[in-house]
C-alpha cells in the first residue's frame, strides 16, 4: 500500500486569496469520479471529472484571468507522474501543478514570487486575445487520445504523450517529458474535426529566443 506521501498531489492558486491550494489526489478521485478541490478560505476551487477514454477533465482556477480554464489530460499522467504543470494560455505561466507531494511544494515555493510580480504587471480589465471554441478543444483531445492509442505522437523522447492547452490562436499540443510541442491553428471546430483524419502527429523541439 503506498502511502499518502508517496501518491500523487494537486496544486493551483487561489485568484481570490492568492494563496496556493494543494491536495492529496489518491486513488479514491480515481473511483469515485469527481474531486473538488476548494480553497478553505475562499469559493474558488478545482474541479477533476473522469471523462472517457482514461482521460480526466480539469476546471482549473486561474488568478491571472479570473477565470478557470478547462483542460484534458490522460488519467496515467495525472496519477502517475512524478510531475508536471499546465499552463494559462493567455500568460504562459503554470495554474496546475501535479505530481508527487515534495515535487509540487518546491514549484508552488519556487515560483510564488515570479506569479505575484506577474500578476501585478497584468493591467486589469483587459480583453483577451481570441481563444479557440471549447468544442474545438474537445474534438483535439480526442483526436490526441485516438493518436496516443495507436502510438502515433512523435516527439523528442517517444514517450507517446501529449497534453493540449488553448492559447490565443489555437491548441498547443505538448509533450510533458521532453518539452517537443506543435501549435495547431484550430480555432472552430469544424476546422478541428478535419484534422481528425491525420494519421500521426509530429512534434518540434521548442524554440528558444
Ligand atoms: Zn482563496
Ligand atoms: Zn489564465
Ligand atoms: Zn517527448
Amino acid at each position: 500500500m503506498l502511502s499518502q506521501q508517496d501518491q500523487n498531489h494537486i496544486a493551483f492558486r487561489c485568484p481570490e486569496c492568492t494563496g496556493a491550494v494543494l491536495g492529496w489526489l489518491g486513488q479514491y478521485a480515481r473511483l469515485a469520479g469527481l474531486l473538488r478541490l476548494r480553497c478553505p478560505d475562499c469559493s474558488q476551487a478545482l474541479t477533476l471529472r473522469p471523462i472517457s477514454d482514461g482521460r480526466v477533465s480539469l476546471e482549473v482556477p486561474c488568478l491571472f484571468c479570473r477565470r478557470p480554464h478547462t483542460y484534458t489530460v490522460s488519467a496515467d499522467l495525472l496519477f502517475s507522474k512524478d510531475f508536471f504543470t499546465l499552463a494559462c494560455p493567455a500568460t504562459g505561466f503554470p495554474v496546475l501543478f501535479a505530481g508527487k507531494k515534495t515535487a509540487v511544494e518546491h514549484a508552488l515555493e519556487k515560483t510564488a514570487e515570479e506569479s505575484a510580480a506577474l500578476l501585478k504587471q497584468l493591467p486589469q480589465g483587459q480583453e483577451h486575445p481570441e481563444y479557440p471554441e471549447p468544442d474545438a478543444y474537445s474534438v483535439i483531445c480526442y483526436l490526441l487520445s485516438e493518436l496516443e492509442a495507436e502510438g502515433r505522437v512523435h516527439c523528442g523522447c517517444g514517450k507517446n504523450t501529449a497534453i493540449a492547452e488553448p492559447c490565443p490562436g489555437g491548441i498547443r499540443v505538448r509533450c510533458p517529458e521532453c518539452g517537443y510541442e506543435r501549435t495547431l491553428a484550430v480555432m472552430r471546430a469544424s476546422s478541428a474535426e478535419s484534422l481528425l483524419s491525420l494519421s500521426e502527429l509530429s512534434l518540434l523541439p521548442p524554440q528558444t529566443p
